[in-house]
């Protein structure tokens, strides 16, 4: 996931899915779509997104479509998620998310979570005191990634 909205050319269909602020934050790109006379989409999301809604109007898109997603980070991996699972990877989509970038953490001895604001490899459970590893397996269920034992 990247910070800055990319203009891939080439693309048969351009759709810009996210809140009022993330589609701002590919304001340069839409233009450049624009200008070029491309086929583009917005899909806004407004509110508590409806990844059920999300995943629908994905569903509906042709082969050969590129997707931008722009959210706060706290909801931006499960937006990635909803549009992987919709056949989108990475080479298909753009991520770009804003705002404070708490990441949560799940204890996988004490079951806590925790919550680190900037990207570290391993922490200190708050609950339990384990040195945890921080892997890049997020859980749906508990809406964070696990946290391994860091040393045996
Ligand atoms: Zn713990």
């Amino acid at each position: 996931m990247s910070s800055e909205a990319i203009f891939v050319p080439g693309k048969r269909k351009y759709a810009f899915c996210g809140d009022q602020h993330g589609l701002m934050l590919f304001s340069s790109v839409i233009e450049r779509v624009k200008e070029e006379e491309l086929l583009h989409e917005i899909f806004l999301i407004e509110g508590e997104p409806e990844w059920s809604q999300l995943s629908k109007y994905l569903k509906d898109q042709k082969m050969g479509t590129y997707l931008y997603v722009g959210l706060p980070n706290d909801q931006l991996l499960q937006a990635k998620l909803v549009s992987e699972a919709m056949g989108f990877s990475d080479e298909e989509a753009q991520y770009i998310g804003y705002g404070e970038k708490v990441m949560r953490v799940y204890c996988c001895r004490c079951h806590g979570i925790n919550e680190m604001k900037n990207a570290e490899e391993e922490i200190l459970c708050n609950h339990c005191g384990l040195e945890l590893s921080v892997s890049d397996h997020y859980s749906v269920y508990h809406n964070a990634v696990l946290g391994y034992v860091a040393k045996l």
